[in-house]
């Protein structure tokens, strides 16, 4: 029986997770040190399909600074990190900017849109 040790980032809490991973068993794995279900969530989505929010930034013209803060809407699968930055650094929006204006719809058809995290005022 493998073991694996995580730290479920659920809730500011924190709690170190020990995960038994038994194939032989219909329901696979057995989550302890959670302090509540969710972490058992957590560990059961981590091991078979991790996702992570992406906040980063984006060019921005005629803003009143050179970068706008955007993040995904939803999270992501965490193998889709690094195409999606790949096409959020091609893209530059332009000021003035509301906070939760879609900056990029859909990205790579994840069914997850770019959103702006801040307002952004022109020069
Ligand atoms: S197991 Fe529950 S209490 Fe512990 S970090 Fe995760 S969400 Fe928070």
């Amino acid at each position: 029986m493998a073991q694996k040790e995580l730290i479920c980032i659920v809730c500011p809490l924190g709690c170190h997770l020990t995960v038994e991973i038994d194939e032989s068993k219909e329901q696979g794995i057995k989550v302890f040190g959670n302090k509540c279900p969710r972490g058992e969530t957590y560990a059961n989505k981590e091991l078979t399909a991790p996702t992570r929010m992406l906040p980063t930034t984006v060019k921005i013209k005629n803003g009143i600074l050179n970068r706008l803060p955007v993040k995904t809407e939803a999270p992501i699968p965490k193998e889709m990190i690094f195409p999606c930055m790949a096409v959020i650094n091609e893209v530059e929006v332009e000021a003035p900017v509301k906070i939760g204006d879609v900056v990029i719809e859909n990205i790579l058809g994840t069914g997850v849109n770019i959103v702006a995290t801040r307002t952004m005022t022109a020069k």
